[in-house]
């Protein structure tokens, strides 16, 4: 975790740079890396590494490597976040002159949502503000709305989010739960166990029924998709989902009683499933 007052320093750092480098909601990272006079180059590296930010002490200058086989292609959803990631490092003072003087060891760069180390959080949410800036990512939930004539919240707020700042449907999800204008609660699982979770804070604070590291409840929507032949349902699901499907909700607590919803993400590509949870 870091602490709000860092985020926020962070938060201010990428305003600035959004303000001189963007299209509508696309945040042109090529160009900040060019007027910051940092080349990327697109190669295959194996599995060493999503991308690495290196200083190269002989020219004294950056460079950032991008893995193009773990799926970081150029402008793809991944391979922007990947990108704005290394730019992180570059931007955030403790991180590039750590680099430059030795201090920090260059270091491999994942996308992986567990165990990181501090200045992986630390570039993860700068990326995650350069890509989704505030403003314009509150603006656009009510815009999207107005848009597609849907007044209720659903997944398609998220997707449709996550295709006006081409941003991965988990990234935007991550941001959503941050700074997002409903109240949501997630569960990302692969093979039928419970990976991690995202909730935003005005969402109840109720204890969960399920286990990161865990199988995910049976009568969940995502939970019938592991368990059950031919049940890979994306419509939302309202009628025979209920709270104590996930939660231990308390009897006094009458924010229980409204209707839940519930919809899934499968992601093709990378084999996990995004369970959205929401009221009215
Ligand atoms: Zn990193």
């Amino acid at each position: 975790m870091i602490r709000t007052s860092r985020k926020t320093q962070i938060s201010k750092l990428t305003e600035y740079v959004v303000n001189e480098f963007s299209d509508k909601n696309l945040t042109l990272l090529d160009e900040i890396a060019k007027f910051e006079n940092v080349p990327i180059y697109y190669d295959n590296y194996e599995d060493a590494f999503d991308g690495i930010l290196l200083y190269d002490t002989d020219n004294k200058d950056f460079h950032i490597h991008i893995n193009i086989d773990n799926g970081n292609k150029h402008n793809s959803k991944r391979g922007r976040f990947t990108l704005a990631h290394e730019l992180g490092h570059f931007f955030l003072d403790e991180h590039r002159l750590g680099l430059k003087y030795g201090l920090l060891e260059p270091h491999a760069s994942f996308h992986n949502i567990n165990h990181k180390s501090v200045i992986e959080i630390e570039a993860d949410y700068f990326a995650s503000c350069l890509l989704m800036p505030k403003d314009k990512f509150k603006n656009f939930s009510a815009e999207h709305r107005k848009l597609t004539g849907n007044k209720e919240f659903s997944l398609d707020t998220i997707l449709g989010l996550s295709n006006s700042f081409q941003t991965s449907v988990l990234s935007t999800l991550i941001r959503f739960g941050e700074i997002g204008t409903h109240e949501i609660f997630a569960v990302i699982s692969k093979n039928n166990v419970a990976k991690w979770f995202v909730k935003s804070n005005d969402f109840p604070n109720w204890p969960f029924k399920f286990k990161v590291g865990n199988t995910i409840p049976q009568t969940t929507v995502a939970g019938e998709y592991f368990t059950k032949e031919n049940s890979k349902y994306t419509g939302i699901e309202s009628v025979s989902v209920s709270v104590d499907d996930w939660f231990y909700t308390p009897s006094n607590d009458n924010r229980a009683d409204r209707q839940m919803y519930e919809q899934c993400y499968y992601s093709d590509s990378y084999g996990y499933v995004i369970s959205l949870i929401w009221f009215d």
